[in-house]
């Protein structure tokens, strides 16, 4: 028997890579295109570093009319759950970065590279193990899990270095005769990799991300097939990024130690590695130290937080982007509203250690996504957050859409619009004092601030009301008609007047203003008073100024 029998023995019906090869040719794709793959796991968590690489992914392709493409990677079959890969699509969705190829459902994949999912593809593996053993490149290994623990432990003992390698690869040097007798004889046995490596040199290699490493060559005779027949990581992802044609593997940069592996099978196999760029992964800083955004420590880890607290995809993407590139930044700054597809991201400039997370960062960009928002696509975004999370704000926002559209329109639409909103579980709290069937029947307490004085409120608010309020004055007009009041009462009309001279007055045109602004709404801080009397209309005004007033 020689080597190419012994592969037909082992993968009898198993196809010659150059089927695979002109089943998924080269793409036809323009200079420069880039494909990239987003490779998750089945595991039932969709971590928020996925989404950032897919992020990264997603804005790559469409940047460079490349390719996205979605691949489940699911060979580790102990963890995989029920329902994983719609987890994953749907969480995609949600961020609206849909692959352009890969699995759509549970088993269903589109694009002309599939199946996408690994499980889906034992026979394309085994085609490419089995030219590694015609190759002499893999063999069949024997050894028993005792064999080697019993292995391992020896080296531990012994204080070298632990693996199977070298004289350690006991059946690298079994006699073909040998192999054929044991797999007649029904002995279990996977393959592994002939390692050519020697630790003593070294390989050069580019990282995108992380620049030029060195580091020593790989001698571990690696498994690339595993007893189910399914391959290990290591081999799936030679065998998928060669067949999908992936231009650039990104991925955590967890993987970065297993590179010297991952570049010998690519040299084994006989095709070019692509590009790769590691990702340092998300950090959280505690007790000052720096640790990974952890999924069982951090809520913010998991995807469905940003849903269930309602915080707009659009602003946790615009979040990653920032940690992405740290210019980004400077040109949010210059293009306040431009989309974030004009934003050119760039691999290079990812940074080499990874960024914090950070929640008031993220909120306030938040703020700032949600400012842009016109009011009705604030509406629909709420009624979908408050669809699944909050029956009382879909009540609210139900009740009279017209008005609620208009209360949503105060400050809004114009050059500086209104940032008090980070996430839609905010919302009702932000709203709710405009209804006045919620806030005329319900007991506000009134903190009123520089003024305090009862009479001296109720004075106020009886004179702005008998005397000063007219719904139908202009911006201008209402605001002179203020600081008349203010005058009359003895405050200062501006505030500069009253810090020149403040003995002379009892204060100044802000406290008389927020007098009424609060007896109006309840509330020290609201968006512009002129705007929320203009939507309350004159009948709300009076009853909540009398309401105030008793
Ligand atoms: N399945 C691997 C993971 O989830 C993928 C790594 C890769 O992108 O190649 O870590």
């Amino acid at each position: 028997m020689d080597y190419k029998e012994l592969s037909e023995l082992i993968f009898p019906n198993i196809k010659d890579v150059s089927y695979y090869e002109e089943k998924y040719p080269k793409r036809d794709l323009k200079e420069g295109a880039m494909v990239v793959r987003f490779a998750p796991s089945p595991t039932g968590f969709v971590h928020i570093g996925g989404i950032f690489t897919s992020v990264i992914c997603s804005k790559l392709a469409k940047q460079t009319d490349g390719v996205f493409i979605l691949r489940i990677e699911d060979t580790d079959q102990k963890r995989e759950v029920e329902n994983g890969v719609t987890g994953i699509i749907d969480a995609l969705k949600k961020f609206n970065l849909e692959p352009d190829e890969g699995m759509i459902d549970e088993n269903t994949s589109h694009g002309a590279y599939g199946p996408y999912k690994q499980s889906q593809r034992k026979e394309i593996y085994q085609a490419f193990a089995k030219k590694l053993i015609a190759e002499k490149k893999a063999y069949p290994c024997f050894c028993k899990q005792e064999d080697l623990d019993a292995m391992r432990e020896k080296q531990e003992s012994a204080k070298i270095r632990p693996g199977y390698y070298g004289a350690w690869a006991t059946c690298r040097n079994l006699g073909l005769d040998e192999i054929e007798k044991k797999i007649k004889n029904g002995e279990e046995y996977i393959i592994r990799f002939k390692s050519p490596g020697n630790p003593e040199k070294k390989i050069k290699h580019h990282d995108v991300i992380k620049g030029n490493i060195d580091f020593p060559e790989n001698d571990q005779d690696i498994v690339i097939i595993k007893s189910d027949g399914l391959p290990t990581y290591h081999f799936a992802h030679v065998v998928d990024d060669y067949l999908m044609r992936t231009t650039h593997v990104i991925r955590g940069d967890e993987w970065l130690s297993s590179l010297p592996v991952h570049i010998q099978l690519f040299e084994a196999v006989g095709v070019k590695p692509p590009k790769y760029a590691h990702i340092a992964p998300i950090m959280k800083e505690e007790d000052g130290a720096k640790r990974k955004l952890s999924k069982r420590k951090d809520p913010e880890a998991a995807v469905e937080y940003y849903a269930k607290e309602g915080i707009p995809s659009d602003a946790a993407k615009e979040y990653l982007l920032n940690i992405a590139n740290s210019n980004f930044e400077q040109w949010r700054r210059q293009n306040k509203t431009a989309s974030i597809d004009d934003f050119e991201l760039q691999l290079g400039k990812m940074s080499v250690s990874g960024a914090l997370f950070d929640m008031v960062k993220l909120l306030d960009i938040s703020k700032s996504v949600i400012s842009r928002y016109s009011k009705e696509e604030v509406y629909d975004y709420a009624i979908t957050y408050a669809n699944e999370y909050d029956e009382d704000l879909k009540k609210l926002l139900e009740e009279d859409k017209e008005y609620t559209l208009k209360v949503l329109g105060i400050e809004r639409g114009n050059e500086k619009p209104r940032k008090d909103i980070a996430k839609w579980s905010d919302l009702k709290d932000n709203i709710e004092y405009m209804y006045d069937n919620r806030f005329l029947n319900s007991d506000i307490e009134y903190a009123y601030q520089n003024i305090n004085d009862k009479e001296e409120i109720k004075n106020i608010i009886k004179d702005y009301l008998e005397n000063f309020f007219d719904i139908s004055d202009d911006k201008q007009t209402w605001f002179d008609k203020i600081k008349d009041l203010a005058e009359k009462h003895g405050y200062a009309r501006e505030v500069k007047e009253y810090k020149a001279n403040p003995e002379g007055f009892k204060g100044h045109v802000g406290d008389v203003s927020t007098v009424i602004r609060i007896a109006l709404t309840g509330r020290a801080n609201t968006p512009d008073m002129y705007e929320i009397m203009q939507v309350l209309g004159r009948t709300s005004v009076v009853s909540r100024l009398n309401k105030a007033m008793s």
